[in-house]
């Protein structure tokens, strides 16, 4: 039995003091509401015991001294004690100064300053090595949030085996915006991410994002949300948080919350409600909320003393100045609209600025005709959900289409926060909305927050862990050693009709600056010679080269050969044969692209095949090569989308191609023309993943050179290509 281990900056309660007596209060806020509800929940789930490592306002002394009235039975409570300079440019820092604006879109509010950096890699360390100091074997790490972004590959630094799962609450931007940070931070972010088995996002876009920065920053590979890094198998998916949908629902039915709604709904009457309520937070967009409801109230003098705005904020983050200066601006608009449309009898905005407890939120809620949530950005949005899981009878939720909420909450009427007139007209459509189309929307946004509540976002995602770490199991290298080899020359000698199937760059030569420079030596066309004279082997070269370069290279011996990845095949003692219908139209559209960044690379190249193009970028300055190589496999996949053309990121090419033909189903044919009952085949790249994943259970398979692959088994590098096939010139 394992123990689950939570992460997060903050420990779920809020330190208070009085002169020398200090108390702790159990805190709210989105991540702490959701964990906690789905411990109180869940109580028989797999874990023996959670943890929950965060940091405190306390030192060791106060610790001590008060710990024990918080040791819940829910979870087991470890603190992490970091000096409070340190802790100021880590969290009003980096974290909250760097990248919650930068993630969010605010780039001209981040600040770059390298002692936040180095606060936050250093707290960032204190929290790896507290957790380092309980885990044990088995344990599940569960790491949330931009605090802790290198928190992941500091443990697995130490433990590798360990089972991290990693959470981002906020948005991940695009790559354009991710770029801004300095290389090294850049780099250091994205590594430390990378730590996880399993990474977790709110939405598709930021999933798409992250796998982006990570191609374009760290050169790792893809295949669709799986990534592969430093020989690791890294899972990446979206897990649109839940609420504690009950929680909220139920309180529906408290008497005692029917009598506060009932007050409420009597101040107030005969006047529609709209509520809002936010962190004081530049990325709410509180002030462009308050110019859409201006515009209303300008435009719709018929609403006049008949609806009220009950505009609630949450004290958030007052140590950093782009906060404190917010408040100011907003209370200025506030006090703006209230002095210019408020009469004696009725004000239009109710404007209060305190934190509310469950059961006033709940009220207001309930209370509310609209909710009016217009974030500039947000990760998710809980208040969204939570006001909708809170009203079964009406209401309507206008939200910002830049939250997170906003891809699950379709039936909400969906805003641009920055468009004021379209926060005008939303409003005029809630307030006329029949109570029919109030309800029938409402069921339909409740069902699926009631589908996919707190529990099953935090079962899923463990569920999800655990399936990638099998995952990574299955595909743990396994290196041709003496014993396999054996093995393989065991079946070779029993074999009547064998097919030995070899790549040729990087497996049977190894890469040269330029192409036509990777010409076969002297020993590898000896091997090929004495392998061919065997009657029982049919030596097949299976290469992404033109069958012109196969002819003048190898064209002597009594072999067989594919170029172009399987356009072309030549069998021993045949013509060249056509196997798909060429079309070189495309062509057209494709070369001026990679002609563009030949001039853009110098030292780059292209090489024109019948059915393949390709741009080389081994001889160039590495860390150009490698950028102007993202920037052009970025724009082939966009203009390729949809068609028949096929964009592959190889070793230091990158090549394209008409689908339809690669080296697997070439592969196939080949076994089944020659009826082979004994196969082996080598190869490094990634076209040769496609023979490895198509024959792997037909003959032996053997990968190149280090990396995942789908092959059985791994050489560690080219120059170990030749003795291997000699083995078996005389088994
Ligand atoms: N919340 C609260 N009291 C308040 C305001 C908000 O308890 O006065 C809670 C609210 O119920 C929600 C969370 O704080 O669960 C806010 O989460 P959200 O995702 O909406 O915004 P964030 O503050 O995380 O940016």
């Amino acid at each position: 039995m394992s123990r689950l281990i939570i992460i997060s900056n903050r420990l779920p309660f809020s330190v208070e003091r009085s002169g020398e007596e200090i108390s702790l209060r159990q805190s709210s806020g989105g991540l702490i509401s959701s964990l906690k509800s789905y411990f109180e929940k869940n109580t028989t789930d797999k874990f023996t015991e959670r943890i929950w490592i965060g940091s405190c306002d306390l030192n060791t002394a106060e610790w001590k001294r008060t710990s024990d009235s918080i040791q819940g039975k829910d979870f087991t409570i470890e603190p992490v004690f970091i000096k409070k300079e340190i802790y100021e440019n880590y969290y009003n820092g980096f974290a909250n100064s760097t990248l919650w604006p930068l993630f969010h879109y605010f780039p001209s509010l981040v600040v770059y300053n390298k002692d936040f950096f180095n606060a936050y890699m250093e707290s960032n360390r204190l929290f790896a090595e507290k957790t380092l100091e309980i885990m044990r074997p088995g344990d599940v790490v569960w790491i949330h949030d931009y605090h802790l972004l290198l928190v992941p590959q500091l443990i697995r630094n130490v433990d590798p085996a360990a089972v991290i799962g990693f959470f981002l609450h906020i948005p991940f931007p695009s790559y354009e915006i991710f770029r801004l940070l300095p290389t090294l931070w850049k780099r250091t972010l994205l590594q430390g991410i990378l730590g996880a088995d399993l990474i977790g996002f709110h939405t598709y876009d930021y999933v798409q994002h992250f796998i982006q920065s990570a191609k374009m920053v760290l050169e790792v590979d893809n295949q669709f949300n799986t990534i592969n890094y430093n020989n690791r198998i890294i899972k990446t998916d979206l897990f649109p948080i839940g609420i504690d949908f009950d929680k909220f629902r139920n309180s529906c039915s408290n008497e005692k919350l029917s009598v506060h709604i009932n007050d409420i709904k009597q101040s107030f009457a005969g006047k529609k409600i709209i509520f809002s309520v936010d962190r004081l937070d530049y990325t709410k967009g509180l002030t462009n909320r308050l110019k859409g409801y201006e515009d209303f109230l300008e435009q719709h003098p018929e609403w006049h003393e008949k609806v009220s705005f009950v505009f609630n904020i949450v004290p958030s983050r007052d140590l950093i100045p782009t906060y404190s200066d917010r408040k100011k601006m907003v209370e200025e608009k506030i006090s703006t609209i209230n002095g210019r449309f408020s009469t004696i009898s009725w004000q239009p905005l109710m404007y209060r600025y305190n934190h509310l407890g469950f059961e006033e939120l709940c009220t207001l809620y309930r209370a509310a005709d609209i909710a009016l949530i217009t974030p500039l950005r947000d990760g998710m949005n809980l208040v969204a959900k939570e006001y909708v899981a809170t009203n079964d009878k009406r209401g309507v939720l206008i939200l910002s289409e830049l939250t997170g909420a906003a891809s699950e909450l379709n039936e909400a009427i969906l805003v641009n926060p920055t468009d004021s007139q379209a926060v005008a007209d939303a409003i005029v459509m809630a307030l006329t909305m029949p109570i029919e189309e109030q309800q029938s929307r409402m069921r339909l946004m409740q069902k699926r927050l009631y589908d996919y509540d707190v529990v099953r976002w935090v079962n899923d995602f463990l569920d999800q862990l655990y399936q990638a770490k099998n995952e990574q199991k299955k595909a743990i290298v396994k290196w041709l050693d003496t014993r396999a080899v054996s093995a393989i020359q065991h079946d070779f000698s029993l074999a009547e009709r064998r097919c030995i199937l070899l790549d040729y760059d990087g497996t049977l030569a190894p890469y040269a600056k330029v192409p036509s420079e990777a010409k076969p030596g002297k020993e590898v066309i000896s091997m090929l010679a004495d392998l061919a004279a065997d009657e029982r082997n049919e030596v097949v070269v299976i290469s992404g080269r033109d069958s012109n370069t196969l002819d003048k290279w190898l064209g002597h011996l009594n072999i067989n050969f594919v170029a172009e990845h399987g356009v072309f095949i030549k069998y021993k003692n045949q013509q060249w044969e056509t196997q798909v219908a060429l079309s070189s139209n495309w062509k057209d559209m494709v070369r001026p692209i990679l002609e563009l960044y030949v001039t853009r690379c110098s030292g780059s190249l292209i090489e024109e095949k019948k059915n393949t193009l390709t741009w080389h970028y081994r001889n160039t300055h590495p860390g150009l090569g490698f950028s102007r190589s993202r920037e052009l496999l970025n724009n082939l996949l966009q203009m390729t989308g949809n068609t028949p053309i096929q964009v592959i990121d190889g070793n230091k090419v990158i090549e394209v191609r008409l689908m339809g033909v690669d080296k697997g189903n070439t592969a196939l044919k080949i076994i089944d023309y020659f009826k082979s009952d004994f196969v082996l085949c080598l190869g490094d790249d990634t076209t040769d993943e496609d023979m490895f994943r198509i024959i792997r259970n037909k003959g032996y398979t053997v990968k190149v050179g280090p990396g995942t692959t789908a092959a059985e088994y791994t050489l560690s590098s080219q120059t170990e290509v030749v003795p291997l096939l000699k083995k078996f010139l005389d088994p």
